[in-house]
């Protein structure tokens, strides 16, 4: 199933595609960088420590990955390669 969203004209997600990102929260800091750099808004931090809401509308960009200086995020692709489609290719 493909989901769009009118935030996001051009995009589409494929659904089913997996927890492909991860947080370790004992390196976790808290310090919240994950969530300012996240455009899709798939990141909170609740008690010192990051948490994912939700990786609906994660656009596999790897921000989250590259910022987080401690090391606590790690990704990997999709389950099928890739959950995320433009119409740009
Ligand atoms: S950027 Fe890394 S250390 Fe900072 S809150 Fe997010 S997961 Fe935790
Ligand atoms: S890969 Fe990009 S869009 Fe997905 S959770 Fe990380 S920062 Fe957000």
């Amino acid at each position: 199933m493909v989901r769009t969203s009118s935030e996001f004209p051009g995009i589409e997600w494929v659904e089913g595609t997996g927890d492909f990102i991860r947080i370790d929260g004992e390196k976790c800091t808290g310090c919240a960088d994950c969530v300012r750099v996240c455009l899709a808004g798939c990141f909170a931090v609740e008690e010192k420590k990051a948490k994912i809401t939700s990786l609906e509308r994660c656009m596999e960009c790897g921000a989250c990955w590259y910022v987080c200086t401690g090391d606590a995020v790690s990704f990997s692709w999709p389950r099928g390669g890739t959950g995320f489609r433009t119409r740009w290719g």
